[in-house]
């Protein structure tokens, strides 16, 4: 078997008035914030379908059911140390982490070293091996305001 594996997730939540929008555990200032039953960080829940992926145990909703009280509100980065956990038990160590957030509005640029800080600090890898991308929709993927996000993971079996 191989030592190597890879894993993808993708994740979308519709933006609206009254909410925090939260990407990688970094609170992004602006008038609208992912409409959830956890605090709907679109980042950390892409991240940890790609773990599950590469582990092949299904997907978030499966693990943390958005119809539980215990995740109602939850903040996302206990989810992923969760199944960091879990990546550690099976004896994977995570290599390099590659993201794509989508949103037309707020612009992210600002923001993406203290979401790299902040996730480099939870995963225990450098924050070279993190590396996120900010893009656009140019106003046409989302009927709706919405925020999205594409990762891709690469991890080692330690042997
Ligand atoms: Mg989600």
């Amino acid at each position: 078997m191989s030592n190597y594996r890879v894993g993808q997730g993708f994740d979308v939540h519709k933006l609206v008035e009254g909410r925090r929008l939260v990407l990688g555990g970094v609170e992004i200032p602006y008038e609208k914030g992912a409409l959830a039953h956890s605090d709907g960080d679109v980042l950390i829940h892409a991240i940890v379908d790609a773990i599950l992926g590469v582990m092949a145990m299904r997907d978030i909703g499966f693990h943390f059911p958005d119809t539980s009280e215990e995740t109602e509100g939850i903040d996302s980065t206990v989810i992923l140390k969760k199944v960091l956990e879990w990546l550690k038990e099976k004896g994977f160590s995570l290599e390099n982490l590659d993201a794509t957030v989508i949103v037309d509005k707020p612009k992210l640029s600002p923001h993406i070293e203290a979401i790299r800080e902040n996730l480099s600090r939870i995963i225990g890898i450098e924050k070279e091996n993190i590396s996120i991308k900010a893009k656009t929709s140019e106003g046409v993927m989302f009927t709706n305001e919405a925020c999205a996000a594409i990762v891709n993971v690469l991890v080692k079996m330690n042997t």
